[in-house]
């Protein structure tokens, strides 16, 4: 079947008009400067974490499972046989296929640990489920989604376009593309949602060995942060493995500590919170994140973009029918 110009623009305005009318406003959760009202998330203490990584494997396995954020539809799932080919995977960074990674700060001579000068200290860096997330608010299909109720920020492949202005949008540069692939989708923690179903929970926090990772409700993590704060440095304290509200503690020497629990407020606060004996800057976060609700800021200029598709249209189609009717009339003075 062939198609002239007149069905291809038909079917081009068609498919773009379809395309704007399931534009997306940003859903009132992603405007929305509040917590949700069972807003979950993780707290990471890296004062806990001693570098093992085990919840970077975990999060791989987990999430390479059917509904996980790195399946795709018809993906084998792995079988983490581990031969001589597969045992190594040390990403340096966050990418299409790795969520969750552990980095190290170090100065001097890095002997004390959670120290800024002459020490190390390690850093959990994966998507913070901000509470106004800037990533959705500039998703021109609403193909990045924030859950009214739990907050999890959370992408359908079905709806990308893969302008991949998301990775922009970022404050904290999470968001990353599948170079490599045919059909390449974005990818970034999902909070393991998936698992949720099943009753689980964030696979990084089930299996850290230390409590660094914790996962719970966003307003028992706060509180656990402000308490761990205001211990003194030392002294002896219990801190719960894999979840919040768990009776499995370990008793532990409090460290030394920043005051102050990243992401009460940045980006006007987020799910993810983290604790760290040193400044957080040093640890990579840009000081240019400031409190404000970026998607006050973004939503301004993401909504002329379907003006400007309207327009692309809209031009096309005239400049289309002005040179089809120029073309008639020759025809007509020839015959
Ligand atoms: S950290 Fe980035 S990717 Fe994650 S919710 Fe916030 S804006 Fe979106
Ligand atoms: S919550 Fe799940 S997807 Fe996110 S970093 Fe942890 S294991 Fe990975
Ligand atoms: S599993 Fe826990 S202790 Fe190990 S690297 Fe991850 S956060 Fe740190």
């Amino acid at each position: 079947m062939s198609l002239n110009r007149r069905d291809f623009l038909k079917s081009v305005a068609a498919a773009s008009g379809g395309l704007l009318l399931s534009k997306a406003t940003p859903s009132a959760a992603t405007m929305s400067k509040e917590l949700p009202p069972e807003a979950v998330g993780i707290l990471y203490d890296a004062t806990l974490c001693i570098g093992c990584k085990s919840c970077m494997v975990n999060c791989k396995v987990e999430n390479s499972k059917p509904g996980g954020a790195l399946y795709t539809k018809g993906m084998q799932e792995p079988t983490y046989e581990y031969t001589n080919e597969r045992i190594w995977d040390a990403p340096p960074d966050l990418s299409g296929k790795t969520l969750n990674i552990i980095k190290v700060y170090m100065n001097g001579n890095g002997e004390v640990k959670d120290r800024p000068e002459n020490g190390y200290s390690f850093l959990k860096q994966h998507c913070l489920h901000c509470i106004s997330p800037a990533c959705a608010s500039v998703c021109p299909v609403g193909a990045l989604v924030k859950d009214p109720v739990n907050g999890i920020v959370h992408y359908n492949a079905d709806r990308c376009i893969g302008c991949r202005y998301c990775m922009i949008g970022c404050p904290f540069r999470i968001p990353r593309f599948e170079w490599n692939s045919a059909w390449p989708e974005i990818r970034k923690c999902q909070l393991c949602r998936h698992r949720m179903q099943e009753g689980k929970y964030a696979a990084c926090c089930e299996f850290c060995p230390t409590g660094a990772s914790i996962f719970g409700k966003v307003v028992d993590l706060r509180k656990e942060a402000q308490r761990r704060l205001e211990l003194k440095e030392g002294s002896e304290s219990d801190f719960p493995l894999q979840t919040v509200d768990s009776t499995n503690k370990r008793t532990r020497k409090v460290s030394q500590y920043v005051k102050h629990v990243y992401g009460l407020n940045e980006a006007g606060g987020t799910q993810y919170l983290l604790l760290s004996g040193v400044p957080f800057d040093l640890l990579g976060f840009s000081p240019k994140v400031t409190d404000a609700h970026l998607p006050d800021l973004t939503w301004a200029y993401i909504a002329k973009i379907p003006a400007v598709i309207v327009g692309v249209i809209v031009v096309g189609t005239a400049t289309w029918a002005i040179t089809s009717r120029r073309e008639q009339n020759k025809k007509d003075k020839r015959e």
